[in-house]
């Protein structure tokens, strides 16, 4: 840290990315990408004229992008907001609306980025703890005196809240903003999209990231009311309007075009998701119950840090967090049914202890 640093931010706990080891050739299971390319119309769109015209600014508005997801999702393109990557949404609306003291609620095991934005913006934030089955408790969510976070389903659980738990809490909340991160809904759960007509307050936050195949792109929108929707503009034109450029753009909108391409890669991740944890509860392992392209699983027969290191020894990285309540866990990604059968030979033989 540098001397010239403001003092506010010397403290500040940065996010911690998922490793990327340049070592050796891994079988990446840590950070919940496709395992999967993006299609052929992508690949083809984002071509070597494409390329040439880098030279020019991409289109502020992305109007393009935007009428497409509008007409997908049944909503008017002024409903609709684009950024880089679902995380430059999550910081406007800290930024907007939890910021400089005012209140913001998420749950204590959560997306690790909300507690990140959250001491970034100064925000007075609460951490409302999970049951003891990691569910959360809806109650605990509403009538709150803040912007709400909610990320369904919830990593690093996996595990899902109903639309009508989402309602209520949306409905409790009528003077505060209730943000639904759905980074991982097209996994199986239900997207709150439908109750944006109803819920001026809602703000829903979707990502390229996960089931579409373009986390290196970095894409991701929310659709909300217009009074919210203006909101995030304004923050945008005041950093950066150019946040997303042209490149993705173009694959961005070849994705909607090709949505049945991606429906067919959920189906085959729900499907390898259900073999790997049953693998894994035939190995004496506890998974709670995804409905996202990851599980989050423990067993009494290894250490969660140990089993980790293990995996990574033998050429697959998952993911482990350090903290207190989760620390016996790991998450895996769901790739491909290949690589989760290769997954579940390997966690065989660090059991027999090879
Ligand atoms: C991956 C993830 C994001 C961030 O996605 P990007 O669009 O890649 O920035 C947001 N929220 C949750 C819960 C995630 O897991």
């Amino acid at each position: 840290m540098s001397k010239f640093l403001d003092e506010r931010y010397s403290g500040l706990a940065a996010y911690v990315p998922g490793e990327q080891p340049q070592d050796k050739k891994y079988i990446k299971l840590n950070t919940n990408e496709s395992p999967f390319p993006p299609s052929e119309e992508v690949l083809k769109a984002v071509n070597e004229s494409q390329i040439e015209l880098l030279r020019l600014y991409p289109d502020p508005d992305g109007r393009v992008l935007t009428k497409k997801l509008a007409d997908y999702y049944g909503v008017k393109p002024s409903q609709v907001f684009l950024a880089n990557g679902s995380d430059d949404i999550l910081n406007f609306a800290f930024m907007a609306y939890g910021a400089n003291g005012r209140k913001s609620y998420f749950a204590d095991i959560t997306y690790g980025f909300y507690s990140v934005f959250a001491n970034l913006h100064l925000s007075d934030y609460t951490e409302i703890p999970l049951e003891k089955d990691f569910n959360i408790d809806v109650n605990k969510f509403c009538g709150v005196d803040g912007i709400v976070f909610i990320a369904n389903p919830n990593a690093p659980t996996g595990i899902a809240l109903s639309l009508n738990e989402i309602e209520k809490i949306v409905k409790s909340n009528e003077n505060n903003i209730v943000v639904i991160d759905e980074a991982y809904v097209d996994f199986g759960a239900e997207s709150a999209v439908k109750l944006v007509d109803k819920y001026s307050n809602l703000l829903v936050v979707q990502t390229y990231s996960k089931s579409r195949s373009m986390a290196g792109a970095r894409l991701g929108f929310a659709i909300g009311s217009e009074e919210i929707i203006n909101d995030l503009h304004k923050l945008r034109y005041s950093t950066n309007p150019y946040n997303i450029n042209r490149l993705t753009l173009v694959a961005g909108e070849k994705t909607i075009d090709s949505q049945s391409y991606y429906d067919d890669n959920c189906k085959k991740i729900i499907e390898a998701r259900s073999y790997t944890k049953t693998e894994l509860e035939k190995l004496g392992f506890s998974v709670l119950d995804s409905k996202a392209n990851f599980l989050f699983a423990e067993t009494d027969k290894i250490d969660g840090g140990e089993l980790y290191l293990k995996l990574k020894e033998k050429g697959i990285l998952v993911r482990h967090f350090t903290s207190e309540r989760i620390k016996n866990f790991n998450r895996i990604t769901i790739g491909t049914q290949e690589q989760m059968e290769c997954l579940v030979e390997t966690i065989k033989d660090i059991l027999e202890g090879n």
